[in-house]
């Protein structure tokens, strides 16, 4: 048994029956009573409008004599509320056969103008249409429900999954240990920056660092306190570089900066920053301390001329090895005679 099916056999529907006379209410009532029906009574018109806001009906079986208000300006009243329009509503009469009344009655916007004695077969049938049209309309609706939570659901996975993706995109493109960008987004981007500063004629630079006889602090100190200690670089790039700058974790311990929109002159001043911020750094986890130096090589794809963003690294790395060789603990910009050899 399918939802709709399920919740229809719980749901019983209404019939209202209106009558000034309770005897001919009970005749009706008799005649139309079925377990899934619930069948409400209302003697006057004014009680009929109260009803009719509380209950959903299926159908109004409306006399047209009544006193006070009559059938005719009870259906009025309820054609005229816009929650209560489109319930079907059947005139039932003893008295008021004449065709003028039948025309005022449809004119009311009956959908039925019966006249008594009724045939009690007729009535039912009659009845089981607009019953079963009931049916339906809750089926929609119920239909039309259900339709309505699967969008919202499927809108809110939608953005569980774009919020997700976007999570994953990032931890695919950093690295793991320092949290900065790592060598596949890297290649995501290199050429891309490095073309579009040539197109432009914009300035971009490239840094280039790597820490000093770090091995001897993995053999001294461990591993661990070997990873604290790149974190602790990591954090001070972190805090020298701006927001359009990209930071890699290039390799193990070597980083590498690339700086759009910045001259030669612009990256050796944060190289020499990055240097001497790193040189002031304390790291330590409580039992050690130690400082850590690191050497930096600088390349521009203005002043270097690379042929593309993997040259200008290459120019950065030999610089930076130069800088190994002098001495360390130092920035260098490339120069051609570091390629030589
Ligand atoms: P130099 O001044 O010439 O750079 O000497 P170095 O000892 O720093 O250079 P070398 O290349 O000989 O050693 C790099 C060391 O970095 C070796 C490796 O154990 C260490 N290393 C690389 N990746 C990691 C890492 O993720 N964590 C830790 N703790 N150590 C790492
Ligand atoms: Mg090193
Ligand atoms: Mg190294």
């Amino acid at each position: 048994m399918t939802e709709i099916a399920k919740k229809q056999k719980i749901r019983k529907q209404n019939i209202l029956i209106v009558d000034d006379m309770p005897k001919n209410i009970m005749s009706l009532e008799k005649l139309l009573r079925k377990p899934d029906l619930n069948i409400v009574k209302a003697t006057s018109g004014n009680d009929a409008l109260a009803l009719i806001l509380e209950y959903d009906f299926a159908l109004i079986l409306l006399d047209v004599q009544m006193p006070e208000m009559d059938g005719f300006e009870t259906a009025e009243l309820i054609r005229g509320n816009e929650e209560t329009k489109h319930i079907p509503i059947i005139f039932v009469t003893a008295i008021s056969k004449e065709q003028k009344y039948v025309f005022k009655g449809y004119d009311k916007g009956a959908v039925d103008y019966l006249f008594k004695p009724l045939d009690p077969d007729i009535l039912r049938s009659k009845v089981d249409v607009f019953l079963d049209m009931n049916k339906q309309k809750i089926q929609l609706e119920d239909t039309k429900n259900k339709l309505q939570r699967m969008v919202n659901e499927l809108e809110n996975t939608k953005k569980i999954i774009e919020k997700q993706n976007v999570l994953l995109k990032d931890t695919s493109i950093r690295d793991e240990l320092t949290g900065l960008y790592n060598r596949r987004y890297l290649a995501e981007i290199l050429e891309k920056e490095f073309s579009s500063a040539i197109r432009y004629k914009n300035e971009l630079s490239c840094i280039m660092f790597d820490l000093d006889h770090f091995k001897k602090i993995n053999d001294v100190y461990g591993h661990t306190f070997g990873d604290l200690v790149l974190r602790g670089i990591s954090g001070c790039l972190q805090q020298t570089t701006r927001i359009q700058d990209f930071s890699f974790r290039y390799g193990g311990e070597e980083f590498m900066v690339l700086l759009p929109n910045t001259s030669i002159e612009g990256a050796m001043i944060l190289a020499e920053k990055i240097r001497s911020t790193c040189e002031e750094k304390v790291h330590g986890d409580g039992i050690n301390t130690i400082v850590v130096t690191v050497s930096v090589g600088v390349a521009s794809a203005i002043l270097h001329q690379p042929s593309n963003g993997k040259e200008l690294i290459e120019f950065a790395d030999k610089a930076l090895y130069h800088a190994k060789a002098v001495g360390r603990n130092r920035a260098i910009i490339y120069n051609k005679r570091h390629s030589e050899k």
